[in-house]
């Protein structure tokens, strides 16, 4: 008799070998950190004396999933911000929160959040990528999780990082640290071809190969980033990765819902792997990554369930059940991906997935004790056929088809028991609950706060110009733009600049609020009427005057302008405002010296909705009240100049003067 430390004993056995080997009436035998045995349960019991037998009757015994492309800190972020689009999602909500909130603190809660979850679903590896990683892979390994730990690195700052050399550094850390550790496996990450420039792939690169550790990078997530791909460099972007070095690396390339055949072989030959990730593609609405021709590229595929917050759950059963039913619906063939080939990318083709097929993935003499013991017996699961004399297959497609995350009894992970009879032994589940509870009360806090305040949630997403500035300015109808025009180009005025712009201007309108944010495309038009070019910019404008001059030009505070560097539609749906007015019109506009005063003059015609006659606008920025007076003066001249008598003027905006309009 040899010794073993425990013996499972009389389930079926699913060792998901080469083989596909099954034993109905099986067991498995584990001694310190490995299997082994598997096979029949009296041959397995007649081998092997164990401190601990634990009957597996009516369960399988098999190898624990791999998740093999996740974010485990956004568990602490899931259900915030869903149903929205990816863009919406990510900038406006995801990067701003992140921003604020990640620390090592948070990334550990989330990582235990995770790991409790993970467990208690039978996943017994994950591929995570995130920021702060170091302190992920001692979360992990507190927690007896088998994790390869993917340091986050962009070419922007990050919450872990001011720069990427800041990352690259950590990621070198992260990589001299662990490296031989009985669980965990360092990951250089650099997050995506279009958050990384050609150069810092490269560099990640040959870290990777340098250390030799695999490389996690997002690939081709959407069609949107192929077409930008395309756009920026000139080619796809698989091949855009391989001429910057990437695929010198043992590559975990997660998504690829849009490759085509081609790049499919050039990953196979680069030895390149796949994360797929079904129910997160499916959510953000990204496309349907095409399984059944990487299967047939041969390339090995492990199942994702990304981040928490584009899920919103870790439980690998459902994720490999729609597998098989993605493979199936998108195809038009019931027979593609069956049970056992969705089964086998959890585990076994998960572990080669994530260049560690050597060590775990399968119950097979030798590999490490990752295994899971899932109840066979429940209702949803009833009633049971009998395995093998009837269909050998079945017992997967109980698994696939039927069984859930719920049903799983025991864990192992390296031999150590993580979960026995679903109560978890290495993490404080009620702790945890709270915990994030309380985390999640401060995130909604932060968001409800800026929910209110349009400024603040301009200011989330980037590149507002907060500095004071005040301008000046007044504006007044004419019926023939034509002896103004004149007049400009007489004696008297230094023209600076002159340009003729087409001007679209979306208005959003707050409840309650009295202020609005401006969304103005300003096309440039040349002597042709062609156009020259097109800027974009966000203005958020409130409605305070400061104070009124002679001629009735107005002081007005403030305006906060940030380039418009996303789309309508995107600050549509983020601002979500309570009403929206639209206007456009034609607009020449001057830069002049006129009484030593730099001003600017606007002869406005609308053409949407339509207005009679032309508006011409006068007005400087100033940089302090004092100015002004002086500007308010000259400005006053140049209208008695241009022969536009106080009656003339109109103190309301032009969204003020659409809305009187009849609509076309
Ligand atoms: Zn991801």
């Amino acid at each position: 008799m040899q010794q073993a430390d425990t013996l499972l004993v009389h389930g079926i056995v699913v060792t998901m070998n080469g083989d596909f080997s099954l034993y109905p009436d099986g067991a498995v035998a584990i001694a310190g950190d490995a299997i082994l045995a598997a096979g029949p349960a009296k041959d397995i019991q007649a081998r092997y004396a164990a401190a601990e037998t634990i009957d597996c009757s009516g369960c399988a015994i098999m190898p624990g999933l791999i998740n093999a492309h996740t974010h485990v800190p956004m568990t602490l972020l899931r259900g915030l911000a869903d149903d929205r689009r990816l863009d919406v999602w990510l900038y406006g909500y995801m990067l701003p929160v992140e921003k604020h909130f990640v620390s090592p603190e948070f990334v550990t809660l989330g990582a235990q959040l995770a790991c409790a979850e993970m467990i208690r679903g039978g996943v017994t590896c994950v591929n995570d990528m995130y920021y702060f990683e170091d302190t992920i892979a001692q979360t992990m390994a507190d927690a007896g999780m088998r994790a390869l730990c993917s340091q986050t690195i962009m070419q922007y700052p990050t919450p872990d990082a001011g720069s990427y050399d800041e990352s690259l550094e950590a990621c070198e850390r992260l990589i001299r640290k662990w490296r031989g550790h009985p669980l965990i496996v360092p990951v250089v990450a650099p997050h995506a071809p279009y958050t990384c420039s050609g150069a810092l792939m490269r560099r990640c690169a040959e870290m990777a190969v340098e250390y030799d550790v695999p490389l996690h990078i997002h690939i081709s997530e959407t069609f949107q980033e192929v077409e930008d791909c395309r756009r920026d460099n000139g080619m796809p972007v698989v091949a855009w990765i391989k001429k910057n070095g990437v695929l010198e690396a043992k590559v975990i390339a997660a998504h690829c819902t849009a490759i085509d055949q081609g790049e499919m072989r050039t990953l196979k030959r680069a030895g390149a792997t796949v994360a797929h990730n079904p129910t997160a593609n499916l959510k953000l609405a990204s496309g349907i990554a095409n399984v059944t021709q990487m299967l047939a590229a041969g390339l090995h595929i492990g199942i994702g369930t990304d981040g928490p917050a584009s899920n919103n759950d870790l439980d690998h059963f459902e994720e490999m059940r729609l597998v098989a039913l993605l493979a199936k619906g998108s195809t038009r063939d019931p027979v593609t991906v069956p049970a056992r080939v969705a089964l086998a990318l959890a585990p076994v083709e998960g572990a080669r997935a994530l260049h560690i097929g050597d060590l775990t993935g399968s119950l097979e003499p030798g590999k490490r004790a990752d295994v899971i013991v899932l109840n066979l017996n429940a209702l949803h699961n009833t009633p049971q056929y009998a395995f093998l004399s009837h269909d050998p297959s079945s017992v997967y497609t109980q698994i696939v088809y039927a069984s859930k995350a719920s049903d799983v009894q025991h864990v192992w992970v390296n031999g150590r028991c993580l979960m026995r009879d679903r109560r978890l032994l290495t993490l404080d589940e009620a702790d945890i609950h709270a915990r994030a509870n309380e985390m999640a009360r401060q995130i909604e806090a932060f968001l409800i706060d800026r929910e209110g305040d349009v400024l603040r949630k301009l200011a989330a997403i980037g590149g507002v110009q907060q500095e004071e500035s005040f301008e000046i300015q007044v504006k007044a109808t004419v019926d023939d733009p034509a002896p103004i025009i004149a007049a400009i180009n007489g004696a008297g005025f230094n023209v600076v600049r002159h340009v003729h712009y087409r001007q679209y201007d979306t208005y959003f309108y707050f409840k309650g609020e009295d202020y609005r944010l401006r969304y103005r495309e300003d096309d440039k038009v040349d002597a042709q009427s062609n156009i020259e070019s097109s800027r974009y910019r966000l203005t958020l404008v409130g409605s305070q005057k400061e104070k009124e001059f002679p001629h009735s030009v107005l002081l007005s505070r403030s305006r906060f302008i940030a380039p418009a560097d996303r789309s309508l539609r995107f600050y549509r749906e983020y601002f979500k405002p309570t009403r929206e007015v639209t206007i456009e019109k034609d607009r020449l506009r001057w830069e002049v010296i006129y009484e030593d005063e730099n001003l600017f003059i606007n002869i406005d015609q609308m053409i949407q909705p339509e207005a009679g006659g032309y508006f011409i606008e006068i007005k400087s920025r100033t940089w302090s009240p004092r100015d002004a007076e002086r500007k308010a003066r000259t400005i006053g001249n140049m209208l008695t100049r241009f022969g536009i008598g106080d009656s003339a003027i109109v103190k309301d905006e032009y969204v003020e003067i659409a809305e009187v309009m009849p609509s076309r």
